[in-house]
């Protein structure tokens, strides 16, 4: 130690002086007192370094703080017995190796004004020391041009050795025996299989963050994942999870908010796990928890997504790091924005246009199988219809439609012009001109085989075999129909024979009142009839409401626990979510073909074909490669 500079010796001297007391001397009497460096670094410990995973987090931000190209991960049961991580970046000299495990020590950030606008992973110079005061901590460091690296040994925060040392040039820190001087930390970790899925979690995170990073995992001398350096994001997500899952996300585009730019993939509409662990999101390249971000994602994607389902997010915010703070939280997980509800609603709205846009790679698939003669209604060879789909009728129930005009559209059947929707006039620049319908009836040409077990219509398109679950598909189809007259008209409302008025509790009271012009535009004719109670006297024509106070409250407590946040149109977008569901075609009700082929057209044509309101699947594609898998042709 005596080769120690002077700026590092008065440290010490001051440390020491303060670990045994002196620096209380004329304090003498005091009941307060500092405390020893040692425990003061277990302190911040606690909120640091939570478990296994949060060193692996800390050790690796380090590492892309300083330039690594690959980063390497050596874990053993759980990360409790050894975290070891080995980087190629820009190394220490002795002086800064030393002066990294001392207490806000850090590299990053000089002065407040730095802390405004963080551009590196790190900045409070707290990760080293603490994890060194409550482990066996050994670092080797070495600089690319330096003869010779260091070496540095500390046990549960006391320096033991300083030596020559480090092999390659860059980092490695191994951290053993973690929480071996805090027994009640100790108690608090979990098993080491799900320590060990913390850390691969961890891995994941910033892999992805860092798709131009090689990473590798090795887990009780197992290799987990070694991931090359990719030149993209889709490599990477390829990489990890598999070419799979990468078809099953759409890539983000942009809507251009001001101050704030979006990027990556997410789920297409229906395309959902049941955890949250896939739902990844990042902030200026740091993965972050945000619920301000969750209630965005989620309305983005709103009925795409099922009711307790996630999505699958590989999302990517960037905006100017004066926006955000992100000392906020000690593991740095959270941030703060200056902006919240512009970053929301930016987040919404490139969601949902994105979701809309995943919808002409679907229409693409549904060209006609190469090749084959422009199929018409008409000219489906006999032989595929199934004799229930075209069965007489008085046996099959008629579709239920919302426009005077649907029933001629099932007359039209072949012709794809019939599918223009009268209720389109809202958005008259999307309305298809006879030109372009003609193009598009090329565009659309879909071949049905038949009906599979009353419910799954079976097509075939370019890419191989489709099924649609009819019962899906007409949900969707009547959603978007009513959607379309809300946001044009209203909806058409029933007068009640008799005005009922009904008492709430004071804050659904305040509820209602906000809310009033929406529940109007929604059918339901309701007004204010004294403090805490309303008279209603219309309901929505399409629903059967047979107890309207009772139908009231319900729609209430569901649009409240839809979140405040949620803007008003898509308070109405639920109501009917809810309610379609009971309209359309049941699951075994027999349809004719025309009545089939209808359905999929009108379907062909939604904003989000593929799933239903409620987020389920409307179809299934099993590609023409998978069959081939399946029957051994390829392998
Ligand atoms: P912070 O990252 O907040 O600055 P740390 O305690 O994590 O605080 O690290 C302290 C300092 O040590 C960093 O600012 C950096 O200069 C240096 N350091 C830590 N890890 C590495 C590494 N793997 N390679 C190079 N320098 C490092
Ligand atoms: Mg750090």
């Amino acid at each position: 130690m005596s080769s120690l500079p002077a700026r590092r010796r008065e440290l010490s001297v001051f440390l020491r002086n303060r670990q045994s007391g002196t620096y209380n001397l004329q304090y003498k009497m005091s009941r307060i007192r500092l405390l020893p460096e040692t425990v003061a670094s277990q302190v911040a410990a606690g909120e640091v370094v939570e478990r296994p995973a949060s060193v692996v987090k800390e050790l690796i931000e380090n590492s892309i703080d300083a330039g690594a190209r690959k980063i390497d991960v050596i874990i053993r049961r759980g990360g409790i017995s050894q975290v070891r991580v080995i980087d190629d970046g820009c190394g220490m000299d002795r002086d800064d190796a030393l002066l990294s495990l001392e207490r806000h020590a850090t590299s990053k950030i000089r002065s407040a004004a730095d802390l405004q606008a963080v551009a590196t992973l790190g900045f409070r110079g707290e990760a080293l020391p603490s994890i060194a005061s409550v482990s066996r901590f050994r670092l080797t460091t070495r600089e690319a041009d330096a003869v010779a690296g260091t070496e540095i040994i500390v046990n549960g925060g006391k320096l033991e050795t300083v030596r020559d040392g480090g092999e390659a040039p860059g980092t490695q820190v191994e951290v053993r025996s973690l929480f071996y001087n805090l027994p009640a930390r100790r108690k608090f970790l979990r098993s080491e299989n799900t320590e060990s899925r913390n850390i691969e979690h961890q891995l994941h995170l910033q892999a992805i963050g860092h798709p131009q990073i090689g990473f590798s995992l090795l887990r009780d001398d197992r290799m987990l994942f070694q991931l090359p350096a990719a030149a993209t994001l889709s490599d990477r997500i390829r990489d990890l999870y598999g070419v799979e899952l990468l078809q099953r996300l759409v890539e983000i585009t942009d809507t251009a908010s001001p101050g704030i730019r979006l990027g990556g993939f997410i789920g297409q509409a229906g395309v959902s796990r049941q955890t949250r662990t896939q739902q990844l999101v990042f902030v200026n390249g740091r993965a972050i928890e945000s619920s301000l971000i969750t209630v965005g994602i989620r309305e983005g994607y709103h009925t795409a997504l099922m009711k307790g389902q996630y999505p699958i997010t590989f999302l990517f915010l960037e905006l100017d790091p004066a926006g955000v703070d992100v000392n906020v939280h000690p593991a740095k997980r959270e941030v703060r924005f200056r902006d919240p509800n512009g970053v929301r609603e930016a987040i919404v709205r490139c969601i949902q246009q994105t979701l809309e846009g995943g919808r002409a790679r679907w229409q693409e698939k549904f060209r006609a199988p190469g090749g084959s003669p422009v199929v018409s209604g008409k000219a489906v060879p006999d032989l595929t219809l199934r004799p229930d789909i075209a069965a007489p009728e008085e046996s099959h129930r008629e579709l239920p439609h919302l426009t005077p005009r649907a029933t001629d559209r099932v007359v039209a059947g072949a012709n794809i012009a019939g599918v223009v929707d009268p209720g389109r006039g809202a958005k008259p620049e999307q309305a298809p001109s006879p030109a372009s319908l003609k193009h598009d009836s090329h565009q659309q040409q879909f071949q049905i085989i038949g009906v599979l077990s009353k419910l799954y219509v079976l097509m075939e398109n370019a890419d191989g075999l489709v099924l649609v679950d009819q019962h899906a598909a007409h949900e969707r189809v009547l959603f978007e129909e009513l959607r379309r007259r809300m946001e044009e008209q209203g909806v058409p409302t029933q007068k009640l024979l008799l005005p009922q008025t009904f008492d709430v509790p004071p804050r659904d009271a305040d509820w209602i009142e906000r809310n009033l012009s929406v529940l109007q535009r929604m059918g339901i004719g309701i007004e204010s009839f004294g403090p805490d109670t309303f008279k209603i006297d219309s309901v929505p024509s399409f629903l059967n409401v047979s107890d309207p106070v009772q139908f009231m409250r319900k729609v209430i407590d569901d649009l409240k626990s839809t979140g405040n946040s949620t803007s008003a149109m898509r308070l109405g977008e639920e109501m009917i979510a809810t309610t379609v569901c009971r309209h359309a075609v049941k699951a075994n009700d027999p349809l004719r073909y025309p009545e089939v082929e209808k359905l999929i057209r009108d379907l062909l044509d939604c904003d989000l074909p593929y799933c239903c309101p409620h987020g389920r699947p409307t179809m299934i594609q099993i590609s023409l490669a998978e069959l081939e898998k399946k029957f051994g042709r390829k392998i």
